[in-house]
Formats: C-alpha cells, structure tokens, sequence
C-alpha cells in the first residue's frame, strides 16, 4: 500500500501553498479537495474583488498581474489554476474527506470516493466557507432561500429580503441596488458592523436615505415561507408580515467543528483548535492546521495573506523529524 508523506486536506490558496511547499522539498504529497480547486473562492459573489493586493495572495513565487492593483474573483480562479498547473500540483478533486484516524505511526484517510489512503502527516487547510452560520428558523431550506449571494440578475423584478449587517451584506445590498432590486435588509443591531469595508458604508447610507434601500435595524427574521417573512422588532416587540420573494441570508460562516473534532483535534469553545504557534502541529502529532480553519470562528483574523504562508512552517517541521518507513 503507498503511503504518502503528506495529504493536505482543502485545496484553496491555504493548501495549495502547502502542497507547493511540499513539493519543493520533495516530500510525496496529495492536496484533497471536495469541491473544484479554489472551491471558496469559486463561490464567492460573481463580481466580487479582493481587498489585497494581488501581490499579498500570491503564492508559490509566481507573480501574480491581474488588470489593477487588486484582483476579481475571475482573475485569482485563473491564478490559482495556472500557479496549480505550472507546479503540477498533486491534487484529488470532488473528493469529501469524511474522517481521519491514526494507527501507530500513520493516518488512515477515509473519503467519499476512494479506499483509506494511509499518510505519515496530515495537514487540514480546510477554511470555512463551506458551512454557512445556522438561524435555525422555519422555511430556512426552503428554495428561494440562500446563504450565498451569487449575483443580483436572478433577482430583477423582485422582493428580496437579505439578513445581516456585515461586509458581504453590505456589498451585496449595493449591488442589488445598482440592479435596481426592491431590497429590505434586515438587521439584528441599531447598525450595521464595524468591520463592513468602510468606505462603502457611505454609499449605503446614502441609499437609504433616499429612500432606495430599506434597512430594519433591531429586527430579526423568525419564519420564512414561500413570499412571506415574519419580521420580529426588538425595540417595539412587534412580528410583522413582510413581502420576500427571495431570501439571502448572509450572516458568516463558520469552520465544520464537527469534522474537526471527530479527527481528534482539540477545539475551545470558539472552535479555535489545539496546536503549537510554530509548527502548527496539533494536539494529534503529525497533523497540522493551516489556513483559516486555524482561528475558529474568528475567521477575519487569518485569511489568504498570512495563511498562504503556512505550509512552509509544516514542511520544515515534517523535514525536521525522521521520516519513518522511508
Ligand atoms: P479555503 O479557501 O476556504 O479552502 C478550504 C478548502 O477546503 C475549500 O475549497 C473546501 O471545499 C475544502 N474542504 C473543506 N472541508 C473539506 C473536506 N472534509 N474534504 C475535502 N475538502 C474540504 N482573504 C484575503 O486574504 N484577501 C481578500 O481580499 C479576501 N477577500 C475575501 C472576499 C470574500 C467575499 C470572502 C468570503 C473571503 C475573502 N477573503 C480574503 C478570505 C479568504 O477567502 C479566506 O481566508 C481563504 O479562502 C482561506 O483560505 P484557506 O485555504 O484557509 O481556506
């Protein structure tokens, strides 16, 4: 049976950095993702641009040119591709790693396709995209509900209802309003986030008070149906009936706590795991966080600029020890 050196779960910017690192030290390697390369980023908004530089999420040593300063979603799908297809990278797409589990000295990795594959270190790089936060309510599976804004043209010509005041409602209210959608947002405090990218804030604003975009601040969704929500205002300690259409409920997204534990790594009650500041090992020797999944849910606090650099740690840190069966 091979065995690997290393398999790296989760091929966004985070594992692919790890996979390279690998294979400039030669170490036998296979990035697993469950989705397509660069899953996350394929789902972000359409025409969403990045707040880095192109050169802050470059990775591998490949220079990143993209038409301005700071990349669309388009163009780091195709850097990531290119960069993914100049190293030849070792990667096993559309395949869900479900569990991993250690026996004497190597990990057995189960997935949703092939038999267990064994490995000497694993490294989880698995984000957090793929689990958007819970409200837990009535007719939240319906349909015409989601958690991912997408772009605005499926929803011309229609109510849309959209919860949460944090940075990627606030860029999807404007882009709604730039379509001409009849938007209502709804929002748990008196504003909107902090942490929203500031100088959209403004523009917002501005909408708002001619009366284009309709905010209910203090207000939380409680049931939604097919053209109804029920809108419940805190201050007043009314439930309204209110006309949506459509659904977009963005309000984060958190890591799969879940996963993690089942595959042995200790969490604190924010999700943040167990592991050491300079290896990023775990509580589970030989395997490794890297990325985003590394802070729990404060998901804003590591992401591609000083998560790309991850593997680089590991690799050293896998060089150091013994490779044992080689
Ligand atoms: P991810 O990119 O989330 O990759 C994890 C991968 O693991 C996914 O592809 C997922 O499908 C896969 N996976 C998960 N579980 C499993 C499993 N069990 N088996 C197999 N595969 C699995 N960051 C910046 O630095 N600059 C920016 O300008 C920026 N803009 C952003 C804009 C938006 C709209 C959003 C949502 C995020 C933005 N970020 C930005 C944050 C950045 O996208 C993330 O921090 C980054 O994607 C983290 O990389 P990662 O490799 O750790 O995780």
């Amino acid at each position: 049976n091979k065995v690997y050196d290393l398999i790296i779960i989760g091929g966004g910017p985070c594992g692919l950095a790890c996979g390279i690192a690998a294979q400039k030290e030669n170490l036998d390697y296979l990035i697993i993702e469950k989705g397509s390369l660069t899953e996350s980023i394929r789902m972000y908004p359409r025409n969403m641009h990045f707040f880095s530089t192109t050169a802050n999420i470059a990775i591998g040593d490949i220079p990143f040119a993209a038409s301005g300063r700071k990349a669309s979603r388009v163009e780091a799908l195709q850097y990531y591709r290119a960069v993914s297809e100049y190293y030849a990278l070792q990667t096993q797409l559309y395949t869900e790693v479900i569990n991993v589990k250690k026996t004497n000295q190597l990990f057995e990795i189960h997935t949703s396709r092939n038999e267990p594959l064994q490995a000497r270190h694993v490294v989880v790089a698995t984000g957090y995209f793929g689990l958007p936060r819970q409200l837990n309510i009535p007719g939240e599976n319906l349909p015409h509900v989601t958690h991912y804004y997408e772009e605005a043209f499926q929803y011309v010509h229609q109510k849309v209802v959209m919860v949460g005041g944090g940075n990627s409602a606030v860029e999807a209210a404007l882009d709604l309003y730039h379509h001409g959608v009849d938007l209502t947002m709804v929002v748990r405090k008196d504003d909107f986030k902090r942490t929203a990218k500031y100088w959209l804030i403004p523009d917002l604003r501005n909408r708002i008070k001619e009366g284009k975009i309709k905010v209910k601040f203090y207000t939380e969704i409680e049931k939604i149906e097919q053209d109804w929500v029920w809108l419940r205002n805190h201050q007043t300690s009314t439930v309204e009936k209110y006309p949506a259409n459509f659904v977009v409920l963005l309000i984060g997204y958190t890591p799969d706590g879940h996963f993690l534990q089942k595959i042995g790594l200790k969490l604190n009650e924010r999700m943040v795991p167990e592991f050491d500041p300079n290896t990023f090992e775990t509580n589970v020797p030989g395997l490794y966080v890297a990325g985003t999944v590394q802070c729990g849910i404060h998901t804003e606090k590591i992401f591609i600029e000083n998560g790309r650099h991850h593997g680089t740690n590991i690799v050293q840190h896998i060089k150091s020890k013994v490779l044992v069966n080689k």
